[in-house]
């Protein structure tokens, strides 16, 4: 058993409301609200959910581009969140982050040589021949070629584009990289070959991802284990093929209900979910997820549900948890009772109100 090389606990990114002339602080926008996990070496964790949850605010949150409010971040053992000045500098050089717009992300102004000999300058990374070595090396490793060097990023096409980004993050060796939904402006022909390509780089390079993404199938590919957040918490925890084999939580049954399926065996009766996601700078009491949850009961207004763990699959929510308890701790025979509730639309115990 390795140790974890990102340990997160209890992260919480919360940025302020101001209101009025003095711009006093009402309130704060609790984007991210106490999620954590762990990632070990050399495996990639994916993290699912809409478009607002707060996915990508934990990825910026862990390379502190944005300032965590509370919680911990342990990057090999280390404190990120207390970490500074040279400190910080070594540990920001393991940990890289590939961001989704690759037309917004590359500097139009920079020809690829600059782009990619910038993060080796800032980090005093090798002579001007070691640099170039390298440069031509993670291009080669992307599948350009040093002629890319002398261009400008409005040369290239979007795949080339996010193909130089992710030259730009691996040419400094990282350990760790955040890819912060990195197909998801992509021609779709294109999509396949830069997963293919991220998968392929950790394998060759030993690398562990934080793999972002509202596409629940190329994150099923690409992930060893899957988390889905909802309003800045994360509800459900599992191994890939655990989790899209036997979701437990309503929200992603929901949200898997949604994704076609040309396996006969794995296509879902699609499940609607109504009303809005809640603000996240008021988020319901008990369990967030309740004002649009068909299972919702009394207790889920009032009481967060505290994770039910079986097998290393781990849900917040009270009705599967009671469905765990009574299938004797058979995952399999609870998500099956699960998705039987779902589809009837509530919970159909003694206890539901
Ligand atoms: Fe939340 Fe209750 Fe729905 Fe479970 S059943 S997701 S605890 S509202």
């Amino acid at each position: 058993m390795t140790s974890p090389l990102v340990e997160v606990a209890g992260l919480q990114t919360h940025f302020p409301v101001r209101k009025g002339l003095l711009r006093r602080v009402v309130g704060a926008v609790r984007a991210v609200d106490g999620v954590s996990f762990s990632i070990e070496r050399g495996r990639t964790l994916g993290l699912v959910g809409e478009s607002g949850c707060g996915k990508t605010t934990v990825g910026r949150s862990i390379l502190r581009l944005v300032e965590p409010t509370g919680g911990s971040v342990r990057f090999d053992g280390r404190d990120v969140r207390a970490a500074g000045g040279t400190e910080l500098r070594g540990l920001r050089r393991r940990m890289q982050i590939v961001f989704q717009d690759p037309y917004g992300s590359l500097n139009p102004r920079m020809k690829v040589r600059s782009i990619l000999e910038e993060g080796l300058i800032i980090h005093r990374l090798g002579t001007a021949a070691e640099r170039l070595e390298r440069m031509t090396r993670a291009l080669a490793r992307t599948g350009l070629t040093a002629a890319a060097l002398d261009r400008y990023p409005h040369e290239f096409s979007g795949g080339q584009r996010q193909r130089i980004a992710i030259a730009r993050a691996i040419v400094i060796e990282p350990d760790f990289l955040v890819l912060d939904e990195p197909i998801s402006a992509l021609d779709v022909s294109i999509q396949a070959q830069v997963v293919n390509l991220l998968v392929e780089l950790r394998e060759q390079l030993g690398l562990t991802y934080l793999f972002i993404s509202h596409d629940l199938s190329v994150v099923e590919y690409v992930s060893d284990d899957v988390a889905v957040m909802y309003l800045g918490r994360i509800v459900e925890r599992a191994p890939a093929a655990r989790l899209y084999a036997e979701p437990l939580h309503p929200y992603t049954l929901a949200l898997f209900s949604a994704v076609p399926s040309v396996e006969p065996d794995r296509r879902r009766r699609r499940i609607v979910l109504t009303g809005d996601v809640p603000s996240p700078a008021r988020p319901p009491a008990g369990c967030r997820f309740h004002p649009r949850c068909p299972l919702a009961e009394q207790v889920c207004r009032q009481t967060e549900p505290p994770a039910t763990v079986v097998d290393g699959h781990a849900v917040h929510c009270h009705v599967a948890a009671r469905e765990v308890e009574r299938a004797g701790g058979d995952a399999a025979a609870a998500a099956s009772r699960m998705a039987e509730l779902m589809a009837v639309g509530r919970a159909a115990s003694p206890a539901a109100t």
